[in-house]
C-alpha cells in the first residue's frame, strides 16, 4: 500500500545520526546524544525531512539513494569563517615555519593588514569567483552552512563590499551563507596614529550602514591585546546590538584581556578561540548561553601548544562547537572533517563531542538550531552520507575525504557518487 510520497528516499543506512534533542546546544555529548538509528530510512519531501526510522520504509519515492551501509548525519555546519578575501599568504607560511612569530609578521606589516590590502585592490567580481571556488571545495567536504564573516576592507566601503560578496554567494552557491560584520577585526593602516577615530567610523557609520542594508546577522569584534580593549568591544558590540545584529566575540585567542567575560555584557551568541580563558570567562559565557566556538584549526597552522580548557568547560557544562576559521593566513583549512579529528587529536575531544559541535552546536553558534543541524521531521534536508560504517571512522580517516553523497535542501550538490545520480 502506498502510503506517504517522498521526493527522496534514502535507504540502508548503516548509522543515522539524528543528534536530535530537545534541549539544545548540548554539553558533554555523549554516543545516546548522537541519537542513532541502526538500518535506517529518510524520507525528503520538497527539501524537508518528512520521516526516518529504523528498517525497511513504507513510504514511496521518486528517487531512490542506497547508503548501502553507511554512515549518515546532518550536513556539516562551519560557524566561523573569514570565507571572503584577496590574495593569499604562503610567503608568511614560509617565514612562520622558519621561526618569525605571527605577531612579529603583523607588525611588519603582514597578516591581516597584507590580506586588507590585497582585498582592497580586488574587484567584487574577482573576490566573487575565488570565494566561489572556496565554497565548492567546503561543498564537497560536506559543508552546507557556512558562517562568513567581513573584515578584510576595515573601511565603510570595502566592508560593505566584501558583506555584499556574501550576499551574491548567498544566492548563487548552493551553500546556505551566514553573515557577520567584523570591521573590528584590525585598525586600518589609515587610522594607526587615531584608533579612536576608527572606533567612531565603526559607531557611527558602518555598523548603522550595515544593519541599514541587512547585510549582516551577526557584529563580531577582535578583542585582543593590541587590537581592541574590551571596553571598545563592548562599545561596538552594544551598538551592534543596538542596530539588531547579534553578538559574536573574537575571545582571548593569543592573551587574557577579559575578552569572553564581555559575554554576558553583550549577550553573545558565541566566544570563538578560548586559548587563554579562564574560569571566569566561561562563568560570564554560562550566564549568557553563549557557545564555545574552538578553532583546532588555527591551533595547528599557528604551531601553537596551548588548547582551550576543555575539561573546565566539560565541567561547567558550556556547550561547544567547532569550526574552521578559514582565513588566508591562521587558518587555510576548509574540510570540516578534518577539524573533527584536529578536535580530537589537539584538543582530546571525544569524537561524539566533536560531531555535535560540527552540527547541532554549530547551528545554535549562528542562531539556525530550528531549521538545521539535526535530522528532525521539518527541518531542511541537509544531509551527508559518508564512506564509514561507524561514526567513529570519521575522526579516525585524518584527511581523507570520504563524502559520498551531499544533500543541500533534499538535492545531491556534491560528493563522489554524485555522478552516479545527476
Ligand atoms: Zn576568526
Amino acid at each position: 500500500m502506498k502510503t506517504v510520497e517522498c521526493d527522496v528516499l534514502i535507504k540502508n543506512i548503516g548509522q543515522l545520526l539524528t543528534i536530535s534533542s530537545k534541549n539544545v546546544p548540548l554539553t558533554n555529548p555523549n554516543r545516546e546524544s548522537l541519537g542513532i538509528i541502526e538500518n535506517a530510512y529518510l524520507a525528503i519531501k520538497d527539501g524537508k525531512i518528512i520521516d526516518s526510522g529504523s528498517g525497511r520504509s513504507r513510504i514511496d519515492a521518486d528517487r531512490v539513494i542506497d547508503a548501502d551501509g553507511c554512515v549518515t548525519l546532518p550536513g556539516f555546519i562551519d560557524s566561523h569563517t573569514h570565507m571572503i578575501f584577496g590574495g593569499k599568504r604562503e610567503r608568511e607560511f614560509s617565514l612562520r615555519i622558519r621561526g618569525k612569530e605571527y605577531l612579529t609578521i603583523m607588525q611588519e606589516g603582514g597578516g591581516i593588514k597584507s590580506t586588507v590590502y590585497a582585498t582592497r585592490a580586488e574587484s567584487s567580481e574577482d573576490v566573487f569567483e575565488t570565494s566561489n571556488r572556496h565554497l565548492d571545495r567546503a561543498l564537497a567536504w560536506g559543508t552546507t552552512t557556512c558562517e562568513v564573516k567581513s573584515g578584510y576592507g576595515l573601511s565603510t566601503e570595502d566592508e560593505i563590499k566584501i558583506l555584499e560578496v556574501a550576499q551574491m554567494l548567498e544566492k548563487k552557491h548552493k551553500m546556505d551563507i551566514i553573515s557577520t560584520f567584523l570591521g573590528a577585526h584590525e585598525v586600518p593602516e589609515e587610522f594607526s596614529e587615531n584608533k579612536k577615530g576608527y572606533v567612531e567610523l565603526l559607531l557611527k557609520e558602518m555598523i548603522p550602514e550595515v544593519s541599514k542594508r541587512k547585510l549582516a546577522k551577526f557584529c563580531d569584534v577582535f578583542c585582543e591585546k593590541g587590537v581592541f580593549n574590551r571596553r571598545e568591544s563592548e562599545k561596538i558590540l552594544k551598538e551592534g546590538l543596538k542596530h539588531g545584529l547579534h553578538s559574536k566575540i573574537h575571545a582571548d585567542e593569543f592573551s587574557n584581556i577579559g575578552a569572553s567575560e564581555l559575554s554576558d555584557k553583550v549577550n553573545a551568541v558565541s566566544c570563538d578561540h578560548l586559548l587563554y580563558t579562564n574560569e571566569k570567562g566561561l562563568f560570564s559565557m554560562k550566564k549568557s548561553g553563549s557557545i564555545a566556538v574552538l578553532l583546532p584549526g588555527t591551533n595547528l597552522f599557528l604551531m601553537k601548544k596551548k588548547v582551550p580548557p576543555i575539561n573546565k568547560m566539560r565541567e561547567l557544562r558550556v556547550p561547544i562547537a567547532i569550526a574552521s576559521d578559514f582565513n588566508p593566513g591562521s587558518s587555510p583549512v576548509i574540510a570540516m572533517p578534518v577539524i573533527i579529528s584536529l578536535s580530537c587529536l589537539l584538543y582530546r575531544m571525544t569524537p561524539e563531542e566533536a560531531i555535535v559541535g560540527a552540527t547541532i552546536n554549530a547551528a545554535c553558534a549562528i542562531k539556525k538550531e530550528d531549521a538545521i543541524g539535526s535530522i528532525e521531521k521539518g527541518k531542511e534536508a541537509d544531509i551527508v552520507i559518508m564512506d564509514v560504517r561507524n561514526y567513529e571512522e570519521i575522526p579516525y580517516w585524518f584527511a581523507q575525504n570520504r563524502i559520498l553523497y551531499v544533500i543541500k535542501r533534499g538535492k545531491v550538490v556534491a560528493g563522489k557518487k554524485r555522478r552516479n545520480l545527476n
